[in-house]
């Protein structure tokens, strides 16, 4: 009798099972992604916390106060620059100046004419405040020379502390990569340590559960968490280890799959037994050792597994109702039906007259 495992549906129902079981896989494969990403989120180590142990606060006090006066002295020499720009612009206003009362002196004396008073006084004003002018200029260029002594001094002690920082800097990276390692690593495992598992339960499920209607959701399921785990092992490990973990786990897998058929050939399940058994009966050839069933119009006929259906069947018609023994091998291939006392097929589970089911040996 047929069971609901020998259903195989409509091709839309077929179909819909393909379709939904990539969709399963890519779900299970979306929350696995979701949880790893989660725990990728845990903060790792601070590097600002980090340095403040590794820098002397005193120093980094220092490395602002330098770098707080580098900016003063750099405001103050712009500011000492605009002011001799200004002098300097007045000083040739009065220059001018000067120079034009100079010529207009000159042409006094060719006409023996003295300048005026105003001009006069104008004259050796303007020379007064050329002179001051001048000596504001040179005051403030001594100034400058001085702020741009000052400036190059600081610059040299911030650079040379500025250096010393770096180095314990250094340090703090160093401790920084270290504990981030180790941040890594943890996270690895806390990833790997929910997913090993889970790909463990789905690796059992197929294996167990290879029969059932239910297969295709567990390798939906079980394949999601192999590919989570391949891009976590990845992620994680250097690449020349992660290559040992994929060579490995190839090996496993092919190792298996090998085991698998070998062990299907030599123990065969009882449905591929049955197919076996049922493709040798439809050839007239002995399920165990091929030789030929010769019985009733056959009997005097000689045929293979591939010549069968080019022989010639004799004129002489009629079914196979004779118990059998296979001559070569010695194994019952037609035997007395228990309930219904016809000949049957001894290695077919059902009697082709009364319907009656006998276990498969
Ligand atoms: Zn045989
Ligand atoms: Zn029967």
């Amino acid at each position: 009798m047929p069971t609901a495992g020998n259903s195989r549906g409509t091709g839309l129902h077929r179909f819909a099972i393909r379709v939904f079981t990539v969709v399963l896989a890519v779900l299970v494969y979306w929350l696995l992604e979701f949880i790893v990403k989660d725990i990728r989120a845990i903060p790792g180590p601070d590097f600002a916390a980090i340095e403040q142990r590794y820098l002397d606060p005193q120093q980094v006090a220092r490395l602002a106060d330098y770098d707080q006066e580098l900016a003063r002295l750099a405001r103050t020499i712009e500011n000492q620059l605009q002011k001799q720009r200004v002098i300097g612009d007045s000083s040739r206003n009065l220059q001018e100046t000067i120079s034009q009362l100079r010529e207009l002196q000159r042409l006094s004396l060719e006409k023996s004419l003295a300048l005026s008073e105003a001009d006069q006084a104008a004259l050796s004003n303007s020379l007064n405040l050329f002179l001051e002018n001048q000596r504001k200029y040179q005051e403030l260029s001594q100034l400058q020379a001085e702020t741009l002594d000052r400036q190059q001094q600081r610059v040299q002690e911030r650079d040379s502390l500025a250096g010393e920082l770096d180095r314990q800097r250094e340090s703090a990276r160093k401790e920084f990569q270290s504990q981030l390692d180790r941040h890594r690593f943890w996270l690895a495992c806390l990833q790997l340590g929910i997913l090993l598992p889970l790909l463990a339960l789905a690796a059992i499920l197929v294996v167990r559960l290879r029969g059932s209607i239910y297969f295709p959701l567990i390798l939906a399921c079980g394949t999601a968490t192999l590919v989570e785990v391949a891009l976590v092992m990845h992620e994680y490990f250097p690449k020349r280890y992660f290559k040992y973990v994929l060579v490995g786990g190839l090996l496993v897998a092919i190792g298996a799959l090998l085991v698998h058929f070998i062990r299907t050939i030599a123990f065969p399940k009882a449905a591929s037994l049955r197919r076996q058994y049922r493709e040798a009966y439809e050839r007239f050839l002995c399920p165990v050792c091929d030789y030929p069933i010769r019985s009733g119009p056959r009997r005097f006929l000689f045929w293979t597994r591939r010549t069968v259906h080019k022989v010639q069947m004799p004129a002489e018609s009629g079914t196979q109702e004779e118990l059998y023994v296979c001559p070569d091998c010695g194994t019952t291939l037609f035997e007395e039906c228990p309930s219904c006392h016809k000949v049957r097929y001894s290695r077919l589970p059902h009697c082709q007259h009364c319907g009656s089911e006998k276990p498969l040996a």
